[in-house]
């Protein structure tokens, strides 16, 4: 479990613990009962989850599905606004190197060293990098839409281990 999820839920379980009224944290629908224990206790996080969720993750239990916390709506990457998708690609790739290469780099690191929960990481690339529009882990590919087509940024390591950047831009 990554840093951010071990704080959402940290977070949620206190909120829960307060038996404050909210969403169901898996699905998002306002369908939780109260009192809040009245509710299904998730197979996978110390979180109470909607009777349907609970069902849902019993199910796949029993057929020996692997449940993951990365599609919970709680844990849904908040994306803050950008207006990319009306700028030019040049203008896109200019901005994406001067402000978001550390932001990438920090999560390129993360992936590549911990591969295992790269998919978490993936959720906060989203929220550190405005505009993002698609990411791929493994090789690491960012993507971000422009007005006239797209900017990629992708990432290797050198011989010497150490992250190297190629960003251009790419038909739409
Ligand atoms: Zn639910």
């Amino acid at each position: 479990m990554t840093a951010r999820t071990t704080r959402i839920l940290l977070d949620l379980k206190a909120r829960q613990d307060a038996d404050e009224h909210m969403v169901c944290p898996r699905c998002g629908a306002d369908n939780m009962k109260h009192p809040l224990h009245t509710n299904a206790l998730s197979r996978i996080a110390d979180i109470y989850i909607c009777d349907s969720c609970g069902s849902a993750e019993s199910m796949l239990e029993h057929m020996n599905q692997q449940t993951s916390l990365t599609s919970w709506d709680v844990l849904k990457a908040k994306v803050p606004p950008s207006d990319f998708k009306a700028r030019p690609a040049d203008e896109v790739l200019e901005l994406v190197t001067k402000t978001q290469l550390d932001a990438l780099t920090h999560i390129f690191r993360l992936c590549r060293d911990d591969p295992a929960q790269a998919e978490e990481y993936r959720l906060e690339a989203f929220e550190s990098c405005p505009g993002l529009t698609e990411l791929w882990p493994e090789p690491f590919a960012a993507k971000y839409q422009a007005a006239d087509g797209s900017v990629v940024v992708r990432f290797t390591t050198s011989a010497d281990g150490n992250p190297v950047v190629e960003a251009g831009i790419a038909e739409k």
